[in-house]
Formats: structure tokens, C-alpha cells, sequence
């Protein structure tokens, strides 16, 4: 039996950055309130940027600028475009090894001649706050305590804000990427929803996203999910994100028949930074016990 969502007229918008926003100040609150009783130390988070893609430009310096605003320090580390996975690793152990920092984020992705996958993993666990090793992965997969990946993460934090049904449900992922696809699809799952996976070699995509209750669009393709994809009340989650300023779902087609859907902007993208942010003050709070 299908779970139906009752279709409505005005599907929810499910904001995330209002909600980004709000839960900004009780970040500030806990930073100020550990700062106090811890000597006026201030949580940092280290961010690590290889080369000069304007788009992770960009999006570390969002990242720093989120940091400011609750009162806590971000340290930056640029490298050039021609680093070496070696140098990559050099620059990691450093700043593993760096008591003032407490989250360090490698913004991805990096340039081609890198091991990503060894770069990741070498961040120690406890500062893993972008939720990218694979450590961490398996530690969530399992329902045991660690780091979520930020996006996947964020996405759980604004379903659950406005309290969307997931267990039972028929959760369908496009995408399978170690920061995105995985990670939602078992978070998904450790919330008991019924989940299928789809990527590039999926064989009738569109027949299997008009079965979910609950779709998230982690494709990487402007508007590629399109509105007769989605069945009737469905909740729509748009992970993506482009230049042309639109994410991977048809948003206007998308919206007459959903019954909750994530706008573009001010979705999915401030939830990403906002849990950066609140997962560095978690690890902040447990360096000092
Ligand atoms: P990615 O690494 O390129 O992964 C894309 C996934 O989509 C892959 O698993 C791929 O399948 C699958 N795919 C590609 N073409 C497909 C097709 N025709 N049918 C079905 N599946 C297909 O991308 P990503 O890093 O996960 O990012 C996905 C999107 O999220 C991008 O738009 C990115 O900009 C956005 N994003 C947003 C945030 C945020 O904070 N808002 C953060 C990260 C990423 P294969 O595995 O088979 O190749």
C-alpha cells in the first residue's frame, strides 16, 4: 500500500533559511556561554581551499562569514592548484594537531591530481565536522554517534523542523555521491524510511521517483527532475545547486503537486552552512568537556 501525503494547495515551503537564521541565535548563545567558561577560547573552524574555483571561493568564504556571526573563529588555509595530495595531507596533519582548531573542513572538491578520499580521511574524527571520512559514514550508517555530512544532515534538520512523516515512507535519493546520495539515504533509513537509491545507471528513473513519498534531488543537473515525475503530495527535498540560479528539480512544475518542497535559494544551502557551524560548536563543546 502507497502512503499517500494529503496533496495540498499550498504545499509547505520548507525554509531553510529562516530556519538557518533562528537557530543562528541559540548557536551564538552556547558560543558566548562556552567562551565564558573556557577562558575566553573561541571555537574555530579551519577551512582548507585548493586552487581558486570561484564557486568553493565563494562557499568558504560563506562558511567563514557564518563563523563570525555566532561568534566563532575561522582559520583559513589556501593552497594552489597544483598541490600535491602529499602537501594536502602535510596541511591536514597540521591542523589535526592544532589544539585551538576544533573543526576543519576541506572544501570539495579539490583538484583532479588529488586523492580526495586519502585527504578526507586523514581529518581526525573528532574534528570531522563537514562529516566527510569514512569513518564518520560508517559510524552514522550504524546509528552510532558521529558527525553527519552537512547537507544530508541539514536536509534531516528541516524535515524534522517541520515535522515530515519519514518512517514508512518511500524515500527515493537521486544521486549516490560519499557527501550527498550515501549519506541521505541512510539517514533516511536510521529514520525507518523505505529507501531507494537511484544514480546515473538507474533504469527507469522516472517510474521509480513517481513512487515516493519523499524525493531528494542530489543530481548535479539544473532542473532535472521534472513535475510529472512527482506523484501527487509527494515532499520534495532540491539539493542542488547552479550558476543558472536554479537547483536540480523544475521547481514550477514541481510545486502545483507537491505537498512540501525545499525554494531555491533558501533551502537546502543554508542548512549546509548552519550545520557546519553547529556541528563545529559540538566539537568544540567536547574538546572542553
Ligand atoms: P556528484 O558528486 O556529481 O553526484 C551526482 C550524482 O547524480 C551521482 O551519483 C550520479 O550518478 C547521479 N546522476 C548523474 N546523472 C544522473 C542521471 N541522469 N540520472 C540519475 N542519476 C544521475 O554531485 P554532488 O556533489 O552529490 O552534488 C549534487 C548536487 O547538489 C549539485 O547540484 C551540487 O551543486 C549540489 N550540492 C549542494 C550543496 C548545498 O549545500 N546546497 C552541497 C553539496 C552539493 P553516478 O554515481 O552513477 O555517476
Amino acid at each position: 500500500m502507497l502512503l499517500q501525503y494529503a496533496p495540498m494547495a499550498d504545499p509547505i515551503v520548507l525554509d531553510g533559511k529562516t530556519l538557518a537564521r533562528s537557530t543562528e541565535a541559540g548557536i551564538a548563545e552556547r558560543v558566548s556561554a562556552l567562551k565564558a567558561r573556557n577562558g575566553g577560547c573561541t571555537p574555530i573552524l579551519a577551512t582548507i581551499l585548493v586552487g581558486a574555483d570561484p564557486a568553493s571561493m565563494t562557499y568558504t568564504k560563506m562558511k567563514g562569514n557564518a563563523c563570525r556571526r555566532v561568534g566563532m573563529d575561522s582559520l583559513k588555509t589556501e593552497l594552489p592548484e597544483d598541490t600535491t595530495t602529499e602537501e594536502l595531507l602535510a596541511a591536514i596533519d597540521e591542523l589535526n594537531n592544532n589544539s585551538d582548531v576544533h573543526g576543519i573542513l576541506l572544501q570539495h572538491p579539490v583538484p583532479g591530481q588529488i586523492n580526495e578520499r586519502a585527504c578526507f580521511d586523514r581529518i581526525a574524527l573528532t574534528k570531522d565536522v563537514d562529516g566527510v571520512t569514512s569513518q564518520g559514514f560508517g559510524q552514522m550508517a550504524m546509528g552510532e554517534p558521529a558527525y553527519g555530512s552537512c547537507t544530508p544532515a541539514g536536509i534531516m534538520r528541516l524535515l524534522d523542523h517541520y515535522d515530515i512523516p519519514i518512517e514508512g515512507r518511500h524515500a527515493v535519493v537521486i544521486g549516490r555521491s560519499p557527501i550527498l546520495g550515501k549519506p541521505m539515504a541512510m539517514m533516511l533509513l536510521n529514520h525507518h524510511a523505505t529507501v531507494t537509491i537511484c544514480h546515473s545507471r538507474t533504469r527507469n528513473l522516472v517510474d521509480v521517483v513517481r513512487m515516493a513519498d519523499i524525493v531528494v534531488a542530489a543530481v548535479g543537473k539544473p532542473r532535472f527532475v521534472k513535475g510529472d515525475w512527482i506523484r501527487e503530495g509527494a515532499v520534495v527535498v532540491d539539493a542542488g545547486s547552479h550558476p543558472e540560479k536554479c537547483g536540480d528539480v523544475d521547481l514550477q512544475a514541481v510545486i502545483p503537486r507537491c505537498s512540501a518542497y525545499t525554494p531555491y535559494p533558501g533551502g537546502v544551502g543554508p542548512m549546509t552552512i548552519n550545520t557546519l557551524i553547529f556541528q563545529t560548536l559540538q566539537a568544540a563543546e567536547k574538546a572542553a568537556g
